[in-house]
């Protein structure tokens, strides 16, 4: 995504894959408003709605079926998108990755690897050692910076020598992805369920799928969970079998909390999993790695053109990682409470959490932590927080703010004489404009 971002900018990017294939395995579902909208600026706006779908509500609940908390995305969010929206992550990475190729300046290499780094200092760039398939034939490639977007295990960081602080939170899960024959609605349509019993999450995983994730308890292995036929057995609760729906993939994962102590080394940065691990309690480990690419593209551009110098660059790790550290610890934090397995415990936690729902009301969903430090505007009461992505009207029509036609208005606002045509903004609802209310900004209760 960084480099179609770029790429939009008239940049030379190339991206190095070491597989042929996109992965496979099961892996993010979940994506918030804020990356739908970072989404949108890379052109993929409109093909959204193929791939997701929005989700009103998401519950925890105990052994017994009892509400312990429940909140609600909202149809618009502050970026003028759902706030919670359920994805099939192979399609979006096959639209982020088309996105890449429709780019001129940007090359897309699979089946290479990089083997090798070398950083010369300041303006001089990087050479990167190549390896077509993994150990295969090396060449060399040049670039002014490189970003190690490799994931947990990243060469790019070991190859700078960048340490991991790992804070030691493990956690197994059995992952299963499901695609149903048939339409099907489940209410709510997301639901953690904290059986100490079997703590299991059963979520949307897109237009027509669904997620069962189930904890592996101390006395199983992961050999003994990681089967297909213990996927169907554990999925017999919810009397669903072959018949109604194709068992598409299956893993354990080791969900870890873990991060990179540097993001940035002379010409070399690092980003996504590469630079921070999270255990997918809140659903925000692709997503802050989509905030990290968001947040290098525009200051890479205006380095890379020369309108600002490369110390720009420095700000990018001091403005993500307090927002990643905080939202690990959060999702740390949930992880505790879903994962307690000693019954005593739960009941504990039951009767507190029971005791905080209101009837059948639907709290927003927790805010994420803004920008803290970098390039942020101290002294002003919204520094920090995401700007509301508005709809923009000008004497040529109308459009989304973060939209060519927004971008074209607010260059030419800027410019018209006081006075000279009315222009309004206001959120840019994008599946169910009647849920927003005039001068009730859904988010102003968090702002
Ligand atoms: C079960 C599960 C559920 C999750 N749910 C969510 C969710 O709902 N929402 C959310 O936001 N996040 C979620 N996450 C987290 C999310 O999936 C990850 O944070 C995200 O996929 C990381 O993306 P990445 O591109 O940084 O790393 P990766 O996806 O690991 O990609 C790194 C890429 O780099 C390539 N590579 C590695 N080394 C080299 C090399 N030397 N040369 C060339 N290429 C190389 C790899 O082949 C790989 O394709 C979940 C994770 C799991 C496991």
């Amino acid at each position: 995504m960084l480099a179609t971002l770029l790429g939009r900018q008239g940049h030379r990017v190339l991206v190095v894959e070491r597989h042929r294939e996109p992965y496979q395995l099961p892996h993010a579902v979940h994506f918030d408003h804020e990356i739908a909208r970072i989404l949108q600026a890379c052109g993929l706006g409109d093909q959204l709605a193929t791939i997701s779908e929005a989700c009103d509500t998401y519950e925890w609940r105990n052994a017994a079926g009892q509400v312990l908390l429940r909140f609600g995305g909202r149809p618009v969010g502050p970026s003028g998108w759902p706030d919670m929206n359920m994805f099939w992550q192979p399609a979006l990475e096959a639209l982020i990755e088309e996105a890449a190729h429709a780019q001129p300046s940007v090359e897309v290499r699979r089946g290479t690897s990089v083997a090798g780094l070398d950083d010369h200092g300041d303006e001089a760039g990087v050479s990167l050692t190549l390896a077509a398939d993994l150990g295969g034939a090396e060449h060399q490639a040049y670039a002014r910076y490189v970003v190690g977007c490799d994931g947990a295990n990243s060469t790019v960081r070991d190859l700078v020598g960048i340490s991991v602080t790992d804070l030691g939170f493990f956690y197994d899960w059995l992952i299963v992805d499901l695609a149903f024959h048939e339409p099907r609605e489940f209410v709510p349509m997301n639901v953690q369920i904290c059986d100490p019993v079997r703590p299991t999450t059963v979520v949307s995983g897109g237009p027509g799928r669904r997620r069962w994730e189930f904890m592996r308890l101390p006395h199983e292995t992961v050999a003994e969970l990681d089967d297909r036929d213990r996927a169907w057995k554990l999925l017999e609760p919810w009397a669903i079998t072959p018949a109604d729906a194709t068992l598409e993939r299956h893993a354990v994962y080791r969900f870890q909390a873990r991060w990179a102590e540097h993001w940035h080394a002379g010409n070399v940065l690092l980003a996504g999993d590469a630079a921070h691990q999270m255990p997918p309690f809140a659903g925000q480990g692709m997503c802050s790695g989509l905030r990290d690419a968001a947040n290098l593209a525009w200051k890479l551009d205006l380095v890379l053109t020369g309108t600002s110098s490369p110390d720009l660059l420095d700000a990018y790790e001091v403005e993500r990682t307090d927002n990643v550290r905080a939202v690990i610890d959060f999702s740390m934090e949930l992880g505790r409470v879903i994962c307690i397995t000693d019954p005593a415990e739960a009941a504990e936690r039951d009767t507190l959490m029971a005791g905080g729902v209101d009837g059948d009301a639907v709290a927003a969903p927790p805010p994420l932590p803004g920008v803290t430090g970098g390039l942020v505007h101290d002294g002003d009461p919204l520094h920090g927080l995401l700007f509301a992505q508005g709809r923009v009207t000008d004497p040529d029509g109308d459009g989304d703010g973060d939209g060519d036609h927004g971008r074209r208005s607010c260059s030419t606002t800027w410019r018209a004489p006081a006075g000279g045509w009315s222009r309004s903004i206001r959120p840019s609802p994008r599946r169910s404009p009647t849920s927003w209310r005039p001068g009730s900004p859904p988010w102003a209760a968090r702002w």
